[in-house]
């Protein structure tokens, strides 16, 4: 629009009715979501550019192609756009990822999204695991000062790629016979430390060597381990030669010395089992997507928007991270 234009419809503006504004808010809605989508992704190489493909800094601005700045890197003249190299390259409908977003943020199901957005369920299915895949891989890599570890268990599900999507099967959601033994569920090694650095693992088995192979690396020398008295885990603790502080459950006892217990991993725990409970149960395969999600929820201090967590599916803060800032 012509600028002379531009400033004729603008001051019309004060004339229009409270319906009418509406009206037009409601046109303009779509647009203002479309650009903050857009822009996020943008956002990616603009604010500091790299080439995906020999991790070059200097790169030109090289045309447009699919709504998006397209660049060539000045090393290996390879081109490429903000999405390169990210889970969510060549996914169709990007005006529509903010409002995705918000979905994520709320946790509403496949067919609610989708319906929201005017998006097939399928497209929702495979947006929603796009979007887990860079926050499935974020999670602390150290823990220091007091730790606590607890084990935490999932029932074992085949349910299939469509998940939420089939017809529920009869038995979902019941309760495995036997805790902690049964094949049917999966054991969570979930570890937070006093400042909110979390970590979890699925344990192909929650014995010594399963959980010592995770342990071993994210636990510092100095770590005051606190668990509820899980002899494994007790007997990890004494071959990494780091201190151990039992807090013994079962016996009633809840805190030692005024410091050492178990509570932030086990309301940590509560937390996760509640907010899962919308999904009706989660196949096994894609559980550790959801435990990355909780992390990311929870990294935000349970306020995260949708700008976040569309940050966190495009990896920015954790380009920002890699870069030393
Ligand atoms: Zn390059």
């Amino acid at each position: 629009m012509k600028p002379h234009d531009f400033r004729k419809l603008s001051s019309a503006l004060k004339e229009l009715t409270p319906h009418q504004r509406q009206l037009l808010m409601d046109r303009l809605q779509p647009a203002a979501q479309a650009s903050a989508s857009y822009q996020l992704v943008e956002t990616r190489m603009a604010e500091k550019p790299v080439c995906p493909h020999c991790a070059h800094e200097q790169v030109s601005r090289w045309g447009f192609a699919n709504g998006l700045q397209r660049y060539r890197c000045n090393a290996c003249r390879a081109t490429f756009n903000a999405l390169t190299d990210t889970p969510l390259a060549r996914l169709r409908h990007k005006a529509k990822w903010m409002d995705y977003a918000k979905q994520l943020v709320e946790g509403t199901s496949i067919r609610k999204s989708a319906a929201a957005l005017g998006i097939h369920p399928n497209t929702a299915f495979r947006w929603r695991h796009r979007f887990l895949t860079l926050p499935n891989g974020q999670q602390a890599i150290s823990l220091a000062g007091i730790a606590e570890a607890d084990e935490t268990y999932f029932l074992e599900s085949q349910k299939g790629r469509r998940e939420g999507l089939s017809r529920a099967p009869r038995k979902r959601g019941c309760k495995a016979s036997k805790r902690g033994l049964s094949e049917e569920q999966t054991a969570v090694l979930i570890c937070r430390d006093r400042t909110g650095n979390t970590a979890d693992f699925m344990l192909k088995k929650a014995d010594k060597a399963h959980i010592g192979a995770v342990l071993k690396p994210l636990l510092a020398a100095d770590v005051i381990l606190c668990t509820d008295s899980e002899k494994a885990l007790a007997a990890v603790a004494k071959e990494m030669g780091i201190t151990h502080r039992p807090v013994n459950l079962a016996a009633g006892q809840r805190v030692v010395a005024g410091v050492y217990h178990v509570q932030n991993v086990n309301a940590y725990d509560s937390r996760l089992k509640e907010w899962m409970r919308r999904f009706h149960g989660v196949a096994t395969r894609y559980l550790g997507n959801y435990l990355g999600w909780r992390r990311l929820i929870e990294r935000h201090s349970r306020e995260i928007s949708a700008t976040d967590f569309l940050r966190a599916a495009l990896g920015i803060d954790r380009v920002q991270h890699a870069m030393g800032t």
